[in-house]
C-alpha cells in the first residue's frame, strides 16, 4: 500500500473489494527438471484498490484471514483460476496444471469439496489438473473436518501439495495420513544453495525425502543458475521462481509461454 492503513480501514476496504472486483490473478509458471518444459502455473492472489498500486497477497491475507472473507475470496481464486485454464486451451495453450493455494480457514470451511467440484463441473477442469497447496501448519490440525476435506479431494483426483515445506511445525507424520503428492521447498532454503552448507544440506535431504516417498518435489524462489544447477544434480523434479519468470497476468502469460515454446534452444 501506498500509504500504510491502519487494520479497521484496510478491513473495510477489503470487505467491498470482492463485490468491486478489485482481486486478480497473476500465474507464474513451474517446469520440469530434466527437461526444461512448463508443466504448470500457481495462481497467485493480487488487489488492486482504486488509486493504487498492484498490492501483494502478504499485505492483506491475513486481514482476510481474520475477518474470515478469506472463504469468499478463496472460493473466487478457485473459479477464476480454473475458468483461465479453459480460456487458456480456447485461445490454444496446451493443457498445464494449475496449483491453488487454500487458506487454513478454506480447509476447515465446510462444503470445500463441494466448492472445489462445482468450480471444475463449471469450467470443465480435469480434477488431476488441479493441485492445491496447504502449508505444515494446516495438517497438524487432526479435526475429522480436514481428515474429510483432504480424502475428498484426493479421492477426486485433485493433488495436493505442501507449500513452503520446512518451514512450519514440520511434522512427518502427516505425510503418511494424507494423500500428499508434492513437497514445494521453501525458497528460503532453496536460496541459500549452494553457498550455504545448512541450506544446501536441508534441500538435498528434503528431495532425498522426497525421492523416497515417492513424491514430486518443487523447488521455490530459484533466482540463480547456480541454484538451479545444485537442483538438477540433486533430480529434484521441478523449478519455480524469478528465473523461470515471475508471476504474470493470463495475457502476457500465454505469449510468454508462446515465445519459449517457439523459440528453439530455450527449454532449459
Ligand atoms: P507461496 O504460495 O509460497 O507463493 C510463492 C511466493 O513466492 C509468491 O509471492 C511468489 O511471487 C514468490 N516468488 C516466486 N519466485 C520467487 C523468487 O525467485 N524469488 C522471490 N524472492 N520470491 C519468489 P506472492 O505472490 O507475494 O505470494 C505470497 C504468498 O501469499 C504465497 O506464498 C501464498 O502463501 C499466499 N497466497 C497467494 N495467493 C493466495 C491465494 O489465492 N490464497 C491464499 N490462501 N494464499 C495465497
Ligand atoms: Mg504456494
Ligand atoms: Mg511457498
Amino acid at each position: 500500500l501506498t500509504k500504510p492503513f491502519d487494520v479497521d480501514e484496510l478491513e473495510a476496504r477489503l470487505r467491498h473489494a470482492l463485490d468491486r472486483q478489485e482481486f486478480l490473478l497473476h500465474y507464474q509458471p513451474k517446469a520440469d527438471l530434466a527437461t526444461g518444459r512448463v508443466t504448470g502455473v500457481e495462481a497467485l492472489l493480487r488487489w488492486q484498490p482504486p488509486g493504487d498500486g498492484l498490492i501483494g497477497p502478504d499485505q492483506f491475507i491475513p486481514a482476510l484471514e481474520e475477518t474470515g472473507l478469506i472463504v469468499g475470496v478463496g472460493g473466487w481464486v478457485l473459479r477464476e483460476a480454473c475458468g483461465q485454464m479453459r480460456r487458456w486451451q480456447q485461445d490454444g495453450m496446451r493443457p498445464l496444471q494449475l496449483a491453488v493455494n487454500l487458506s487454513a480457514r478454506q480447509l476447515r470451511q465446510p462444503g470445500l469439496v463441494e466448492l472445489v467440484a462445482q468450480a471444475l463441473a463449471e469450467t470443465g477442469l480435469e480434477a488431476h489438473r488441479l493441485e492445491v497447496e496447504l502449508t505444515e501448519s494446516m495438517l497438524i490440525d487432526d479435526s475429522e473436518l480436514v481428515q474429510e476435506a483432504l480424502t475428498g479431494l484426493a479421492d477426486m483426483g485433485v493433488r495436493i501439495a505442501i507449500d513452503d515445506f520446512g518451514t512450519g511445525h514440520s511434522s512427518l507424520r502427516y505425510l503418511k495420513r494424507f494423500q500428499v503428492d508434492t513437497l514445494k521447498i521453501d525458497r528460503s532454503f532453496v536460496m541459500g544453495t549452494p553457498g550455504d552448507a545448512d541450506d544446501s544440506a536441508i534441500t538435498a535431504a528434503v528431495i532425498a525425502l522426497g525421492q523416497g516417498l515417492g513424491l514430486n518435489v518443487v523447488a521455490e524462489g530459484v533466482e540463480t543458475d547456480a541454484q538451479l544447477a545444485f537442483l538438477q544434480a540433486r533430480q529434484c523434479h521441478e523449478w519455480q521462481g524469478y528465473l523461470l519468470s515471475r508471476a504474470i497476468g493470463p495475457d502476457a502469460f500465454l505469449r510468454w509461454l508462446s515465445a519459449r515454446e517457439a523459440s528453439p534452444g530455450s527449454a532449459s
